[in-house]
């Protein structure tokens, strides 16, 4: 199999197919990788198209990862649509789709390994998902082990998965080159997400509050501290009576520290990011905002 670029259909691909894949590409040509989850929507396509703009040939994968799930009903859950998938990936011009078998992935029993993520995977959301970081970890450097790409695209939805990755990426001599890229919404500021496939109509409507409130804080320019942020963004989120509110943390963009509560954000000259989470039935959404630039 010669990959080509922009070639239709989107090519289902094995690892066999990986070694003579890369073997026939031009020398120089770059492959992007875009690890996904499935169900896919709008805010993957654009990874998709940003690994296009950057890479020869575009490689994605689909797997439901089972370790980086802390609850197994969550796991169960996840919704999938593999056929919709690979359609929405060919619109697009995906080189290929890569889609394991979890005996590829996990031939010694279904098991996170473990990393050091200089203490990155037990902070924030972290905190909240025992091992979910190491999962997420492990999954990711076997992904990267099979199909060795260049450039690998992660979206800033999942704000400190980004800096998990980036830190995996430096233990492995940084190879690939992490990518991140921005959060893709719907036109209501509904941060897009599979998980968003499980909410009702009303659900959906009112979780769009989750962005109001974020940018609420943005607009306000440094004013608060992060005490008076949590307070205000559970105030707004919960109002509806739709969201519970499972954190908000006001962290330091760069390296998730937390600056400090009573003081604004003005007094620092830090960029500041604020990460939500909260539930809506028994959906749980997450988002992120910068919400001040330092
Ligand atoms: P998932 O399938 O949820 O594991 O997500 C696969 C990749 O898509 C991850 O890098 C996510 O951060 C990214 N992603 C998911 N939703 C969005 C979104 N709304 N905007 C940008 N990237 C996203």
């Amino acid at each position: 199999m010669t990959p080509t670029p922009n070639q239709a259909p989107t090519q289902l691909i094995s690892v066999a197919d990986i070694i003579a894949w890369k073997q026939a590409l031009e020398k120089g040509s770059t492959v992007g990788f875009v690890p996904t989850m499935g169900a896919l929507h709008e805010g993957h396509l654009a990874l998709i198209q940003s690994a296009m703009q950057h890479c020869d040939v575009v490689v994605a994968s689909i797997y439901i990862n089972p370790t980086q799930f802390n609850l197994s009903a969550d796991f169960s859950a996840y919704p999938s649509d593999v056929d919709g998938d690979i359609a929405m990936l060919h619109s697009v011009g995906c080189h290929a789709v890569f889609l394991p078998e979890t005996d590829l992935l996990y031939p010694h029993g279904v098991a996170p390994d473990h990393f050091d993520l200089a203490g990155l995977d037990g902070l924030l959301e972290g905190a909240h998902r025992p091992g979910h970081f190491q999962g997420v970890a492990t999954v990711v450097n076997r992904l990267f082990d099979l199909l060795m790409p260049d450039k690998a695209f992660f979206g800033l939805k999942d704000f400190q998965q980004v800096k998990v990755v980036q830190q995996l990426a430096t233990i492995r001599d940084s190879n690939p080159e992490i990518i991140p890229c921005p959060i893709v919404r719907e036109p209501s500021g509904l941060a897009m997400s599979s998980r968003n496939r499980r909410l009702t109509p009303d659900q959906c409507a009112d979780a769009s509050v989750i962005f109001i409130a974020l940018q609420a804080i943005a607009d306000s320019q440094g004013s608060l501290s992060p005490v008076e942020i949590q307070s205000q963004m559970t105030g707004a989120i919960q109002a509806s009576g739709a969201l519970i509110v499972e954190a908000i943390d006001v962290v330091c963009a760069d390296d998730l520290t937390c600056p400090d509560p009573m003081i604004p954000l003005r007094n620092h000259d830090k960029k500041v990011q604020v990460m939500v989470s909260a539930f809506a039935g028994e959906v749980r959404l997450i988002d992120n905002l910068t919400v001040y630039t330092g």
